[in-house]
């Protein structure tokens, strides 16, 4: 099992969604592997589409993903919870790691298949 990295929910198969963290620079300059199920993945790309389009630039923070002190967008997931089933909450998360989500959702049957 995993644990997707935005919303919590443990599944068998996360996508993993390569990132740059300002934390890893040095000892992972090449970045790092975090994993999005596919309803965040899904929630990314609809964010990274709408920002694309909008030029949207979004509100400077703190990457819910990667931790980069950038410009971010809102994306809305479901969190699970056992009161009400689901409950959605708003995450911030820099254009590069919704570039990267996005090219995850794109290639995500592939990207699930290999590590079955
Ligand atoms: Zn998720
Ligand atoms: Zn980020």
């Amino acid at each position: 099992m995993a644990d997707c990295d935005l919303c919590g929910v443990a599944i068998p198969t996360v996508c993993p969604v390569k990132v740059f963290s300002p934390k890893f620079e040095n000892s992972y300059p090449e970045g790092v592997w975090k994993g999005l199920c596919g309803g965040c993945l899904e929630k990314a790309k609809q964010a990274y589409d709408e920002a694309t389009e909008s030029k949207a630039a979004g509100t400077f923070g703190k990457c819910d993903l990667c931790g980069t002190k950038a410009q971010l967008q809102d994306v809305e997931v479901d969190i699970p919870s056992f009161s009400k089933g689901y409950e959605i909450e708003r995450k911030k998360i820099c254009m590069k790691c919704l570039e990267q989500s996005s090219e995850a959702y794109e290639n995500k049957d592939e990207l699930l298949g290999e590590h079955h």
